[in-house]
Order: C-alpha cells, then structure tokens, then sequence
C-alpha cells in the first residue's frame, strides 16, 4: 500500500512513463493488463498484417520484402557463377 494512499483504488498499478523533459514519472493508474496509462499508449495501435486498417496487398509485407530479397540475392549468385562460367 502507497505512503500516501487514501482509498484503495490509490493502491492501483501505475504508469511507468516518465517526462522526456522533467523525469518525472506519470503516476496515473495504468491500465489493466498494461504497464503504461491511457495517454501514454495503452490500447493504442493495430496489431501488423491482414487486420492492420492500412492493409491493401501484402505486396509490401515484412514477409514478402524478405522473400523477395532472398530472391534477387539468387539472381545475384546465379548471374556471377554465369559469368564465372562464361556462359
Ligand atoms: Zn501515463
């Protein structure tokens, strides 16, 4: 129980953010599940991929980027051991 706490919901968890400027930490209660407040990014953000709101393709995914990185990588291979062989 806090030094200062005069109703039980003081007692809550609170928000482990603190001021870039002062250093201070916020204090509100956080919320429930989460280590931080209601302003300071609880609840906040689309979970990555099909579900995210901005999804269109999956054209530009972390998945597919990778992939098709892995690939060009394989053209760059196959194109110097062509060379290599002189063919
Ligand atoms: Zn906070």
């Amino acid at each position: 129980m806090a030094k200062d706490a005069v109703y039980l919901m003081h007692c809550s968890p609170r928000c482990t953010a603190k001021s870039k400027r002062s250093g201070v930490r916020c204090c509100n209660p956080a919320v429930k599940g989460w280590a931080v407040c209601r302003m300071h990014g609880a609840r906040s953000g689309a979970k990555p991929g099909s579900d995210h709101p901005n999804f269109r393709h999956g054209l530009r995914t972390k998945e597919a980027l990778s992939l098709r990185a892995q690939v060009m990588e394989l053209v760059r291979e196959s194109r110097e051991i062509a060379q290599i062989l002189g063919v």
